[in-house]
């Protein structure tokens, strides 16, 4: 854990004048990379903030941006050590892994009407609306497990999008 008080780009030494945490936040995501504007802000940082080496990139960043994990009673008891920014990164590639896990999936599947097995024509659809939690493409979208996912995928019947929606207007009609 470095105690350094300088962002990235600042040479040691080099005195770091703020605007506020989100600016940095935008300079340190790569949203914004005019680090000059951040040496001529009129706020002077008077308490050099903790830093924490991230175990990642090996970049550091000042502690309060890396997530909190275990928080009690108000207190922050663990904070990751991963940065937002690989955070965000694994977070994404975490999602793209487990959309190409589920389509592989579907590969396996047809429809329960009409046999079509193009993976992509499938839908999944949730025989009790009640059992529902979210759709599979939702639950893809927000990162579950595999094993979640099965769960959900259990209390669905396969469909092609043609006999789901033919489905979802029968049941309209009969109520
Ligand atoms: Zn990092
Ligand atoms: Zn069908």
């Amino acid at each position: 854990m470095g105690k350094l008080g300088n962002p990235p780009g600042l040479e040691p030494g080099e005195r770091w004048f703020e605007s506020s945490l989100s600016d940095y936040l935008n300079f340190i995501k790569g949203i914004s990379n005019n680090m000059s504007k951040y040496r001529y802000r009129i706020i002077y940082m008077e308490t050099i903030m903790e830093m924490r080496t991230c175990k990642y990139c090996s970049e550091d960043h000042p502690l309060e941006t890396y997530d909190v994990a275990v928080r009690k009673e108000g207190k922050i008891l663990y904070r990751r050590w991963r940065c937002t920014k690989c955070q965000t990164a694994s977070k994404r590639a975490r999602k793209h892994k487990l959309r190409e896990w589920f389509d592989e999936l579907k590969k396996t599947f047809e429809c329960k009407s009409c046999g079509e097995d193009k993976f992509y024509m499938l839908d999944l659809h949730h025989r009790d609306p009640k059992e529902k939690e979210i759709s599979l493409g939702d639950a893809v979208r927000r990162g579950w497990s595999k094993d979640r996912m099965m769960k959900e995928i259990k209390k669905c019947d396969v469909l092609c999008s043609n006999h789901h929606r033919e489905l979802h207007y029968e049941n309209k009609i009969t109520g």
